[in-house]
């Protein structure tokens, strides 16, 4: 048995047709963990669909109310770049009860990954980018709704900047609590900008982001998280590493969640189709473990998503999510 649980449901599968993002992912992994002996049934838990209530912490009700009637205009399916129907409506709000579930998990018992969700691009008003629905941002509104949390850190490392992340959870600049920073964007060569100090958004509940994301891709306006790290293209194993090292660090520094959230991308691979950053897979297995270290050294609960991964052979992307999985065992099993 894993010392933690899997969030899974076999109708996470997107009904997308023929499309660049591999919707039979997460059946793929399913079955690898399995086939592999990395896991077995009962280290799996099934969510229930969020409701609509949870959906509207993040969503405006007119989006919410168009989705659930097929109203979206022709501009609106587009931006989302995934066709519209109402069982993909019903795999989204699925994926939003997954990290809501593995939210709790993780509050409950330290890790909680959900083998699915991180759809970062979505807006509260708009879906972007294969995004309808932000879970990341639902399970943290509801588990801040449910007087579980008061503050939480996003650690984003797909590829691709989590402009729906920064659009609803946006850093208020804090310059006076900053006396570091000119060293810090100094020791990251210029590649990490903005570093804002976040404060209260909604409320009590405040939320520290990390975007870690080639600079050159998707989306083209990338709005400001609290820390934005914005690699060059061909970034490699080690000067990936050696980046998130100092992003955490400088993170950490500012801030001390009570819940990590790591988005994690597959799409950082050099073989993937819509990133051009260098990790190999190895080296992708290496910046899970950094994120769990330093969630198990802080003593600080982490819930997982999977985002992005579009490497040419669907087998690598399914190697990376599993290797996370790996990676968290190895950390958080060893005592
Ligand atoms: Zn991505």
């Amino acid at each position: 048995m894993l010392p933690f649980k899997l969030v899974y449901s076999d109708d996470y599968y997107l009904p997308i047709g023929s499309h660049v993002f591999p919707a039979e992912k997460y059946r793929l992994i399913h079955k690898r963990l399995l086939e592999s002996g990395l896991a077995e049934p009962g280290d799996f838990v099934t969510p229930q669909p969020a409701s609509d209530e949870d959906v509207l912490l993040v969503h405006t009700r007119e989006y919410v109310r168009k989705l659930k009637t097929g109203t979206l205009s022709a501009t609106e399916e587009m931006q989302m770049e995934v066709p519209y129907s109402p069982e993909l409506v019903k795999a989204f709000w699925l994926a939003a009860g997954g990290s809501i579930l593995a939210a709790d998990l993780a509050l409950r018992s330290g890790v909680g990954i959900n083998i699915g969700g991180g759809f970062h691009h979505a807006f509260p008003d708009h879906g972007e980018g294969f995004c309808v629905v932000h879970d990341v941002a639902v399970a943290i509104k509801r588990m801040h709704h449910e007087g579980k949390i008061m503050r939480a850190m996003i650690v984003d490392l797909d590829v691709h900047d989590g402009n729906g992340t920064a659009a609803i959870f946006p850093p208020r600049e804090n310059p006076g609590n900053l006396p570091s920073s000119g060293s810090i964007r100094h020791d990251l060569r210029r590649t990490m900008s903005d570093l804002n100090l976040h404060g209260p958004s909604d409320g009590e509940l405040e939320v520290f982001t990390i975007s870690m994301h080639q600079a050159h891709n998707y989306p083209a306006y990338k709005p400001p998280s609290s820390i934005d790290v914005h690699l060059p293209d061909a970034t490699n194993d080690e000067e990936y590493l050696g980046w998130l090292d100092q992003a955490l660090s400088s993170a950490f520094r500012h801030f001390d969640p009570e819940l990590i959230c790591f988005i994690a991308g597959a799409d950082p691979y050099k073989e993937d189709q819509l990133g051009g950053l260098a990790l190999t897979i190895d080296g992708l297995k290496r910046r899970d473990e950094l994120v769990f270290k330093v969630a198990k050294t802080r003593n600080i609960p982490v819930m997982v998503t999977y985002a992005g991964g579009y490497a040419h052979r669907v087998d690598d992307t399914v190697t990376i999510h599993c290797n996370t999985v790996q990676a968290a065992k190895e950390i958080f099993g060893a005592s």
